[in-house]
């Protein structure tokens, strides 16, 4: 039998794609060319309104990534062991339960493991990644991928977008299906 290879996803913006990234992204590269806004510390809303406005936003990760279908293949054929780990808040959990239900996409998973106690999610990310003794995490955040590479033995597949895609790494892809396919040539 061959050992399944333990791969940990991210949600938003590995398994889900949110079309709002696009507009994100020159926003965050002015906040970091121009004002030099570096920092590893995640925004987290506040109050009601802040939470109302961050449900809505994230409501819009709604189309799933390319590659889903290829996720779900590699699953029931028994080539890996799906981890997902999301550091979205936990007031936005109910969605993300209702989202991988319409996707079906809830049994693909071993584990779901969510940010329950709101903790940063470069941390929870490390911390979840060192228990699950993962082969490969898939992760499309340039600071968390940058906070977790070389860290322990696990690696780490970026999925880049299009104002960070020059930045050098090992494994980046543009989509999930590229990053899965590259796992396959490892079976
Ligand atoms: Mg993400």
């Amino acid at each position: 039998m061959i050992k399944k290879i333990k791969v940990g996803l991210d949600f938003d913006g590995a398994i889900a794609y949110n079309p709002f990234r696009i507009i994100r992204a020159p926003v965050t590269y002015v906040k970091r060319s121009i004002f030099g806004a570096r920092k590893l510390n995640f925004y987290y809303p506040k109050n009601n309104f802040q939470k109302l406005l961050w449900k809505i936003i994230h409501e819009s990760s709604i189309f799933p990534a390319k590659g889903i279908d290829v996720l779900r293949d590699l699953v029931a054929k028994e080539l890996i062991e799906a981890h997902l780990i999301t550091a979205r808040y936990s007031f936005l959990n109910n969605q993300l339960y209702t989202w991988l239900g319409k996707n079906r996409l809830t049994g693909v998973f071993k584990t779901i493991n969510i940010n329950e106690k709101d903790e940063q999610p470069h941390l929870f990310k490390e911390k979840m990644v060192n228990k699950h003794k993962l082969a490969i995490f898939i992760e499309d955040n340039l600071d968390i991928v940058k906070h977790l590479h070389g860290r322990s033995k696990t690696k780490i597949y970026w999925i880049y977008n299009i104002v960070d895609r020059h930045y050098p790494h090992p494994y980046k892809f543009p989509y999930l299906e590229r990053a899965l396919e590259k796992i396959m040539k490892q079976v």
